[in-house]
């Protein structure tokens, strides 16, 4: 089933993407959100994926979303949060090019929940992209251990503190970058070239 996109492959541009994680990155993590119209952006995030957009990045949010296995939500919700997800960055003539998520529990041991790299992969695939000159940056350490595995430059900024102890996870994992907000890191990433 490769053989199209790897035939393809050769005349298509190479591309450098930006791998953005979802919650707690571009928005406050609202705990198995189901809908859209609670979502808001982190200030910065719009300006950010903007520029980068503008530096020729690809802009590919990879996302766990075990809500979906869970019975939380649905496959439906999560594609109704990501198109207001875009709806919002338009305001700042910024786009996701692509979602890619893991619907499934930890417990599975899949390999596409990150830390595991199958979403990355899938990408790479799908957008012909280098990940020796793409970044990914994440509140979570397995965010940085994912882009680690691939080669990716990696960006680490915490999720603002709030009233309650950091979450297991919730460590820089000795990522390249580490930033006190998104824009930052982003920046940081640009000026690598
Ligand atoms: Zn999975």
């Amino acid at each position: 089933m490769a053989a199209p996109s790897d035939a393809l492959a050769g005349s298509r541009p190479v591309e450098r993407a930006l791998f953005v994680d979802r919650d707690g990155t571009l928005n406050p993590d609202l705990h198995y959100l189901k809908e859209p119209e609670r979502l808001e952006l982190f200030r910065g995030v719009g300006g950010a994926l903007s520029l980068a957009r503008d530096h020729g990045y690809v802009i590919v949010c990879v996302t766990n979303q075990s809500g979906i296995e869970r019975g939380l939500y649905t496959a439906n919700d999560v594609d109704r949060i990501h198109a207001r997800l875009n709806e919002l960055l338009r305001a700042h003539r910024a786009h996701i090019d692509a979602f890619y998520y893991c619907p499934h529990l930890p417990e599975h041991g899949c390999a596409c929940r990150k830390p595991g790299t199958l979403l990355f992969e899938e990408a790479r695939r799908d957008w012909n992209i280098d990940f020796g000159s793409s970044a990914v940056v994440g509140d979570r350490g397995i965010d940085v251990e994912a882009g680690r595995k691939l080669g990716l430059l990696t960006a680490f900024v915490p999720r603002p503190v709030v009233a309650e102890p950091a979450a297991s996870g919730n460590d820089d994992a000795g990522a390249d970058i580490v930033a006190s907000t998104f824009a930052n890191a982003v920046m940081r990433v640009l000026a690598r070239g």
